[in-house]
């Protein structure tokens, strides 16, 4: 069983530990934090230990993407704290393949494969509702009784909300925020109070949004999996994330009706169109595909899901978190073997992250400027060598434009790095011991769409994905695939 308040505990104490460079400037700017949590048991026991964690808000629009693979388009917490696992995760399947010891991975049956040691699992945590439908969140008070009164938070949010519907000026025409936050609004006369955990009840309308003009409409709210009709509700959350073209859009109507549910989303970019998906989205995929991307699928057994997924305190929706999580998957089947749906367990913790968008706002001081998401996203994971990696914008933080385009531009998180460790195991490993998919009767592979491809199963998943979930699921421009 997952203690969510340990959980959130134990992130928030390690990005305390980081050092300073990348962070946020306390009580002027904020950020998002996400990561991930490796638990092995031993005995009764169950040891804990953060494996990889990141922060960010930002996503960068289409004119800046790269057909290198040098450039992190997503910077967005979740993103940065899943790649940095898989950095982590090659780690260990280099020590697999090269007979070290590992803390993860044993040999499965199939030639070149590897499963999880017993005991092993992991968890994922955001300190925050992830960005896009799971951030489509009923204000609680309402008459639909969505949201149970754990806290005094809901007034507070019914305040705001009464607020801005007294305002009177309909926010369908205000901007998105560039970032693609999740949303939230906040209530900074609200006292902070400590809070049990729930697994299925919770709220904390506190942490970080992206403005405080992203803020309330009137919402309708679907049944699990589609747009329906609207129900009763006094008041949503908002997400800057866009609907995917092609499909259904928002009404956009001030009052009820301003989004629609259960919909694919991008995230905003500076004023751009993006192609990265909303958080929401990329987990309800991990649901599925699991979390290790095509290419350590060659070596897994099995995909690796996340036992469970623990929100920090912030606004939240158990019933729309499972909506965005896991009803619109639940419908997937005939999938390959090594892939099943497996949805995590949802849990909130009633502790917030101290950089949060909230706490900042509580703590922002006369004279200190405007308070602004961090532009930084910084990740850290658990790797012998290079653990930390500090970006802006996409690259190295600090970076010249003149460099960009050489090594020292890159983040060790974008594709062109990851592949390149990720043939570095390749290359680390007994020829004899290659998975089949990579032995030389695979045929040749040379680029990372090659070695994407190959992955047969995992395209197999994908494509069983697409077709019963997710059809409008932009289908990534293979031009920007083909660098080696
Ligand atoms: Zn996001």
């Amino acid at each position: 069983m997952v203690d969510a308040d340990e959980i959130a505990r134990l992130c928030y104490g390690r990005f305390q530990q980081l050092p300073r460079r990348g962070k946020p400037e306390a009580g002027r700017e904020w950020t998002l934090l996400a990561a991930v949590v490796q638990m092995s048991r031993r005995g009764d026991a169950v040891e804990k230990e953060v494996v990889a964690m990141g922060t960010g808000t930002k996503c960068i629009g289409d004119t800046s993407a790269s057909p290198d693979g040098d450039v992190l388009n997503d910077s967005h917490a979740e993103v940065i704290a899943r790649r940095g696992c898989v950095r982590y995760l090659i780690q260990e399947l280099r020590r697999a393949v090269t007979g070290g010891h590992n803390s993860v991975f044993r040999e499965a049956e199939e030639r070149g494969r590897w499963s999880l040691r017993p005991g092993v699992s992991f968890v994922f945590f955001t300190s925050h509702t992830p960005c896009g439908d799971a951030s489509i969140i009923p204000v609680p008070d309402g008459p639909s009784g969505l949201r149970p009164s754990v806290s005094d938070g809901g007034g507070g949010l019914k305040r705001k909300a009464e607020q801005q519907s007294t305002g009177g000026k309909p926010k369908a025409a205000r901007e998105a925020p560039e970032d693609g936050a999740g949303t939230a609004p906040e209530d900074a006369a609200r006292p902070r109070r400590p809070r049990p955990s729930h697994a299925s009840r919770c709220e904390a309308p506190e942490e970080p949004a992206p403005r405080p003009s992203e803020q309330l409409e009137m919402e309708h709210r679907a049944p699990p999996g589609g747009a329906g009709p609207p129900l009763q509700a006094p008041d949503v959350h908002r997400t800057g994330a866009k609907c995917v073209p092609g499909g259904q859009v928002d009404p956009l109507q001030p009052g009820v009706g301003y989004h629609r549910t259960g919909l694919l989303r991008v995230k905003p970019g500076r004023g751009e169109p993006t192609r990265s998906l909303s958080c929401s989205d990329k987990l309800a995929r991990w649901g599925v595909m699991g979390f290790q991307g095509a290419l350590l699928s060659h070596y897994l057994q099995e995909a690796l899901y996340f036992s469970a997924v623990v929100v920090g305190a912030c606004p939240y929706s158990p019933d729309v978190m499972h909506r965005a999580l896991v009803s619109r998957c639940s419908g997937v089947s005939d999938l390959p073997a090594g892939f099943s749906v497996r949805p995590p367990a949802l849990l909130q913790s009633g502790l917030e992250f101290p950089f949060s968008q909230s706490q900042t706002e509580r703590r922002h001081r006369a004279g200190q400027g405007r308070v602004s998401p961090c532009g930084a996203a910084i990740s850290w994971c658990n790797v012998a060598e290079r653990p930390l990696d500090v970006t802006a914008s996409g690259y190295k933080h600090g970076a010249t434009k003149k460099a960009v385009g050489t090594a020292s531009a890159r983040s060790l998180l974008c594709k062109l790095e990851l592949f390149h460790s990720f043939l570095s195991l390749v290359s680390d490993t007994d020829p004899s011991a290659l998975p089949k998919s990579l032995s030389p009767g695979a045929g040749e592979l040379r680029t990372y769409w090659d070695y994407k491809r190959a992955s047969g199963s995992y395209q197999r998943a994908w494509q069983q994905l697409l077709g019963h979930a997710f059809p409008l699921w932009p289908r990534g421009d293979r031009d920007l695939l083909l660098f080696c």
